[in-house]
């Protein structure tokens, strides 16, 4: 690869081991997509746009480029599902499963961001915690208080980080919570004007809305089909729609059993039925019925898939090659705080570990937990054009890791790499050990959100 290949504007350039997918492969083509390049660089921009991503080449360097290097280079971690108001939620004892968890622990402290001063602390934590996890975007369910959200997307826009984000709506439920379905909805519409960019500011902006009514059971049959017209509308102007699905199957009085005699439906994604779209993405779905995975599939929906949280609260293991095998778009959610770490790296280890048995006999390739954890979360958010790899074109959106952060992972890493050549291994190796503590840099779009101390 010679100079001529790389625009003269480069700005960045961030060395190291470099792990991406590439393409706009879905997960079932990751593994042939893989790009390992042990001695590799990617060139970025003034723009923040990357230029090229190959081996290292001095002579393609411009001169006053600035050079970053770090042990690995891998793109910018997507997480397709977490909670702003639960951040300081990781209470779980005596909380149960889903449904008590939610009344004991979660809503009494989501209450907590009516409270101002609360909520401003909770939002620069929250932006921060992002960051420092690798996490370079997020589908971010709000909190119900308008000044909350407010400070949330000031928080993520001063930052720099890119979000997508809606207040969790709720018109049953706790009184500190809830709204008539006429608040809901108005709420909603001020929060999409005020923060969900024009048509002709869309693709360039960082911060979008969403439309996120929290779960079936926080709606009655009106206040659903009031949210579904209003949603028509919305998404007309590219506004994303997600709520949770189907993740607690608990017989009698679980979730799924609740919403199906609440609804007199034989499924439950028939009371999402006018949600169905290609910008809509439904967390769990662990125990949805073939036909269910197939009308996801085939509405181009999108599936967050939350395995420490279902671990967590006991919900079961959503199965993943059934939801592969009917095509349907998956990425990671963290889906802090039933996901007790905030990293996806961390959910891409634990989707290694309930799907390496009987649902997935050969056990997930490094590529998938990789596809899962970047490019499979950015085709979910239908956000692939523009992140999820490193390809040339695509918005410079990647993390520098630093395993000698936490000694005992380089060591490991250095005897594999001793040992072998196979990329995969040193991958699964990294995949598996890396957290928020070897986060070295989080850049979005060129721009560096975190940087770790340097030691
Ligand atoms: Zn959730």
């Amino acid at each position: 690869m010679g100079a001529d290949n790389y625009n003269q504007d480069v700005s960045q350039v961030f060395r190291g081991h470099v792990f991406h997918v590439a393409g706009s492969t879905g997960l079932e083509d990751a593994k042939e997509s893989l790009v390992a390049i042990p001695n590799g660089q990617v060139l970025v921009n003034e723009a923040g746009r990357i230029t090229a991503c190959g081996p290292r080449d001095d002579a393609a360097i411009p001169a006053g480029a600035s050079i970053v290097e770090a042990p690995f280079v891998l793109p910018g971690l997507i997480d397709t599902h977490v909670h702003f108001p639960q951040l300081y939620a990781m209470d779980r004892y005596g909380g149960g499963q889903l449904l008590e968890w939610l009344d004991r622990c979660i809503f009494p402290a989501e209450a907590r961001l009516a409270d101002p001063a609360y909520g401003a602390v909770a939002a620069a934590d929250f932006t921060d915690a992002l960051a420092r996890a690798g996490t370079t975007c997020a589908l971010v369910f709000g909190s119900q208080f308008p000044v909350a959200q407010e400070a949330l997307f000031h928080a993520l826009s001063a930052r720099g980080l890119r979000a997508i984000v809606g207040r969790t709506s709720m018109v049953l439920g706790p009184e500190a919570l809830t709204t008539s379905i006429a608040e809901n909805l108005r709420q909603c519409r001020d929060e999409i004007d005020r923060w969900h960019p024009a048509p002709d500011d869309l693709e360039e902006s960082l911060l979008r809305a969403a439309l996120i009514p929290r779960f079936a059971l926080s709606f009655d049959q009106d206040g659903l089909r009031a949210f579904g017209e209003l949603w028509e509308e919305m998404r007309e102007r590219n506004v994303h729609f997600s709520t949770h699905l189907s993740e607690n199957a608990r017989p009698g009085d679980g979730e799924v059993a609740q919403v199906l005699a609440t609804f007199g439906v034989e499924a439950y994604l028939d009371v999402y039925a006018s949600f169905l779209s290609e910008r809509s993405v439904f967390a769990h779905a662990v125990h949805c019925t073939d036909a269910e995975y197939t009308r996801l599939a085939a509405a181009g929906c999108g599936i967050a898939h939350c395995p420490t949280s279902q671990l967590f609260l006991g919900s079961g293991t959503m199965p993943m090659r059934r939801v592969r095998d009917h095509g349907v778009r998956m990425g990671l959610g963290t889906d802090w705080g039933a996901g007790d770490d905030d990293s996806i790296a961390q959910v891409a280890n634990a989707s290694a570990k309930v799907h390496g048995g009987a649902d997935h006999p050969t056990s997930l390739h490094p590529a998938e937990l990789l596809h899962l954890a970047t490019l499979g979360g950015a085709r979910v958010l239908r956000l692939d054009h523009r992140i999820g790899n490193l390809d040339a074109g695509k918005d410079a959106d990647l993390v520098l890791v630093d395993p000698g952060r936490h000694p005992p992972l380089a060591r490991r890493l250095s005897r594999i790499g001793a040992e072998t050549t196979d990329d995969a291994s040193v991958l699964f190796a990294l995949l598996m050990g890396m957290g928020r503590d070897t986060i070295a840099r989080t850049v979005v779009r060129g721009r560096t959100v975190y940087e770790a101390d340097t030691r």
